[in-house]
């Protein structure tokens, strides 16, 4: 997909200088013969203009497809791509949600950049005038939180669980940003920043739920955590059965499993369960009118890691010779096994390790 031309004044400096921040990277990593190409490249960076910084552009307005898709009266939700976020999809790649009220908006999750929830809000302006009162955050990865700022400029308040506080202030999420900045320029740039929520759930001890009544709407937030990641909310509408599951629930893909904490997941996923929800809206696929089959799905999958990692690591058996005799069939045809399922097994042996000891 084309990038957008217009950017502002400032738009070919940027271009530019992302573009020998990149040949720099490479050049460093090529070894000593390069040296000399990179000393002059770092000359050049040090010279290229800096974007003007107070008058940041405005972001370039997200091209990519993008509908309200209704899910029960007054919650709509968009659904982003089945994919790893890239330029060319614009880091459409996680769902969010909102929910309409007389008295005002939520929202749920605030999408992979600020201009996607630009786009977001224009399709929140189109079915009321009430002002946008909450984002709950369903927990801290970058494509559910770069579009925060956006919305936070709108008068949102942010509601996360305190699990997220300390990945907000750490390394990790500063390289992340500064990694997304190069990959999925002009999505993220030097605009884009990492926004402190309002509102902390779980802090010191406190409680990780909480009941968020609004319009006549009663929302119960859970914390269902550490489950995909520390601070995993979910979000059960009490009225409509409508269950907002975060990455707890991928649904018709294999899900990312990082480093989770599986068997707490799997309780969350149990516990869900039990609620009966009548919709579910998950962090990424399409909704779904059978919950308990998502549920049960991640919750089978993450059993069957478990089970056949467990028994590798149990038996010291190298990873390759037991991701490479264990029986994938029952997930090997759903979207991203190829480019997710090894990494959540290895992640997963490392896991089962550290619990057998
Ligand atoms: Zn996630």
């Amino acid at each position: 997909m084309d990038k957008p031309a217009a950017r502002g004044s400032d738009a070919p400096a940027r271009m530019l200088r992302s573009t020998l921040r990149a040949t720099w990277s490479l050049l460093r990593r090529a070894g000593p013969c390069a040296q000399a190409g990179a000393t002059l490249l770092a000359a050049l960076l040090a010279v290229a203009p800096a974007p003007a910084a107070a008058q940041p552009a405005p972001p370039a307005p997200a091209t990519v497809a993008m509908s309200a898709q209704p899910v029960v009266e007054g919650i709509w939700f968009v659904q982003g791509e089945s994919a790893m976020g890239s330029a060319a999809n614009q880091n459409f790649i996680s769902n969010a949600a909102f929910i309409v009220t007389a008295e005002g908006v939520i929202a749920i999750d605030a999408l992979g950049s600020p201009a996607l929830a630009e786009r977001m809000l224009a399709l929140i302006r189109e079915r009321t005038r009430a002002p946008l009162r909450w984002v709950i955050v369903t927990h801290c990865h970058a494509d559910h939180i770069y579009g925060l700022q956006a919305m936070k400029a709108a008068g949102a308040r942010i509601l996360a669980h305190a699990g997220c506080r300390e990945y907000l202030a750490s390394d990790t999420a500063r390289l992340r940003l500064e990694a997304s900045r190069e990959e999925l320029f002009p999505w993220i740039d030097e605009t884009t920043r990492l926004v402190t929520p309002d509102q902390w759930l779980g802090e010191k001890g406190g409680e990780g739920d909480l009941l968020l009544e609004l319009g006549g709407r009663r929302l119960r937030v859970r914390h269902a955590g550490p489950a995909h990641t520390p601070e995993d909310l979910v979000v059960f509408d009490e009225t409509s059965g409508v269950l907002f599951t975060g990455d707890i629930v991928f649904r018709g893909r294999i899900p990312f499993v990082g480093q989770a904490d599986s068997r707490r997941w799997i309780d969350a996923l149990d516990r869900m369960l039990q609620w009966q929800p009548r919709i579910l809206v998950p962090g990424h696929g399409p909704l779904s009118r059978e919950p308990a089959q998502d549920l049960a799905l991640t919750r089978d999958y993450l059993r069957f890691l478990r089970q056949a990692m467990g028994e590798a690591a149990r038996n010291l058996e190298p990873f390759e010779e037991a991701y490479a005799r264990t029986d994938w069939s029952r997930f090997a045809a759903l979207p991203l096994f190829a480019a997710a399922n090894r990494m959540n097994a290895y992640n997963t042996y490392l896991l089962m390790e550290h619990e057998a000891e």
